[in-house]
């Protein structure tokens, strides 16, 4: 392999979660030491060359579940909606986490409120990281919580999770399925893209219904993005993306984050650790004939999901770095997956 690093700033993680969904219990894990649990902390993330990214607030069903039990993707508990006032108390913790982290970390972690930011810590070689929410569920609809947690640095949001909300209607994770599953946004979603269009924050398509794919392209003034989904030509899971959509997101100058979970990967949706490197791969060269080489960065879902065995986790991304060269992509390509085209999308977001 080669030596030098590639820094790779990623879509999706779900750090914050784990982190707090794990406090207190025996799985507890603290972010700045090295463990073989989940896919980030701050030792791996350094081996691997993981930059940053956008850090998921995201807020389970029943927060009040067991979860050192692993997550049933079948169980309908775990889909039922939550009301405004749990889901924005549970973000207040993530959020709080995040920023006593960056207090915590010795300039090693850092709270980024613009790319500017971001490309300070990527070069001080301190982890980058902004604020997602996945699944607005938190915000109310006079847009209270979205103007307090903007200042708290909030930069991008879905709409939905896969789950029911005020906003929208979300796609289940079902295979072979269409992401035509439901209703788009509701008034108060249209209201909330607007909202996040105003403060500039990010407005991820991610887990959103077809129908609610179309809404917020027809109501967003800022480039379609989609934080962590895949290409559905070839893997037929309602959270991948279709052709259509892929050309909507090329005519808008977005961006597409390759998402590392094998069943959104794996031509037959399956659970299976040996799918090999290439398939992300065989991903990213799709997304890329179909978005140009400006439009696809990485979405990982690191500690949201199960990624392939060969990746491991956060430390091993420059083995995917490799496996891109592998695969013929020159030098500037590979730079814009890891990291250029998710900065240049942020960029025309905030201005
Ligand atoms: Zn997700």
């Amino acid at each position: 392999m080669s030596s030098n690093k590639i820094p790779v700033f990623d879509g999706h993680n779900d750090t914050l979660l784990k982190l707090e969904i794990e406090a207190g219990t025996r799985k507890e894990r603290s972010f700045f030491k090295r463990t073989e649990q989940g896919h980030i902390d701050l030792p791996r993330a350094r081996e691997g060359g993981f930059a940053g990214g956008l850090f998921a607030m995201f807020v389970p069903s029943n927060i009040h579940q067991d979860f050192t039990r692993p997550f049933n993707p079948s169980d309908p508990a775990n889909y039922a909606e939550i009301s405004q006032a749990e889901a924005l108390g549970f973000t207040l913790r993530m959020a709080a986490r995040a920023q006593r982290l960056e207090r915590e970390s010795d300039g090693g972690f850092t709270l980024c409120r613009s790319v500017a930011d971001i490309e300070r810590a990527m070069a001080e070689d301190s982890v980058a990281a902004v604020l997602h929410i996945e699944g607005a569920e938190a915000i109310d609809t006079d847009f209270n919580a979205l103007e307090v947690l903007h200042a708290a640095g909030l930069r991008s949001l879905g709409p939905v999770w896969s789950r029911k909300n005020a906003f929208a209607d979300g796609v289940p994770m079902a295979f072979p399925s269409s992401p035509d599953t439901g209703p788009g946004l509701t008034d108060a979603g249209r209201a909330l893209v607007r909202a996040c269009n105003d403060l500039r924050i990010l407005v991820d398509l991610s887990h959103i219904t077809e129908k609610g794919f179309w809404d917020v392209a027809e109501t967003s003034r800022h480039p379609l993005v989609a934080s962590h989904s895949n290409a559905h030509a070839l893997c037929q899971n309602a959270r991948n993306l279709t052709d259509r959509q892929l050309d909507a997101i090329r005519e808008s100058n977005g961006l597409v984050g390759v998402n590392f979970h094998v069943a959104f990967l794996r031509e037959d949706g399956r659970h299976d650790r040996t799918t090999p490197l290439e398939t992300i791969v065989r991903h990213a060269a799709y997304l890329v004939e179909r978005l140009g080489e400006d439009r696809v960065g990485l979405g990982s879902d690191f500690d949201g999901c199960m990624v392939p065995a060969d990746l491991g986790d956060s430390s091993g991304l420059q083995k995917l770095v490799q496996a891109f060269r592998d695969a013929g992509f020159g030098e500037n390509l590979v730079e814009k997956l890891s990291y250029r085209n998710w900065l240049r999308v942020l960029s025309h977001t905030q201005n």
